[in-house]
């Protein structure tokens, strides 16, 4: 487990960054904290680390926002609004957690069942002006991830 203050919002576009040069497809991460925690923020900094040059907004309606990145398939979900896992069946989110691909998944409590366990739990809260972030490796791939991880 590693505790990271994030003083302001470039901070935590940072760890996201970080966290990008540290990953490998095949990795399943999960993003908790209230709303306005810094998700999507840190989201943002993950997907432009891997390549991505756009812009990267929370799919709070459409879920799932697909990313095809160079040596990489980025799926970054939203489930604020998902109200059944069933759901997500439905739209074959199980042909998204393969080797090649990350998956980035907000509100991942609200698809327990269907969604497979993460590597690695971002936890982020509000800390003052700023953030704080807590990740916690839940298997030997995220471990490896949080030594990699420089900051
Ligand atoms: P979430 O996806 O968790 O709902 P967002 O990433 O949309 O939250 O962020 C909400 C707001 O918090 C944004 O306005 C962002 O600029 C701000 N923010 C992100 N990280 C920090 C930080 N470390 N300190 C202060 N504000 C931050
Ligand atoms: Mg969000």
């Amino acid at each position: 487990m590693r505790e990271f203050e994030l003083k302001d919002e470039a901070a935590t576009v940072a760890l996201g960054q970080a966290l990008a040069k540290a990953l490998e497809p095949g990795t399943v991460l999960h993003l908790l904290g209230d709303l306005g925690a810094g998700k999507t923020t840190l989201s943002r900094g993950l997907v432009q680390g891997l390549g991505h040059s756009g812009a990267v907004k929370s799919p709070t309606y459409t879920l799932v926002e697909p990313y095809d990145l160079p040596g990489i398939k980025v799926y970054h979900f939203d489930l604020y609004r998902l109200s059944d896992p069933e759901e997500l069946e439905f739209m074959g989110v199980r042909d998204y957690f393969g080797k090649d691909c990350l998956c980035l998944i907000e509100w991942p409590q609200k698809g327990e069942g269907v969604l497979p366990p993460p590597d690695l739990v971002v936890a982020l809260a509000y800390d003052g002006a700023g953030r704080k972030a807590v990740l916690e490796p839940l298997s030997d791939q995220g471990a490896q991830i949080l030594e990699r991880l420089s900051w």
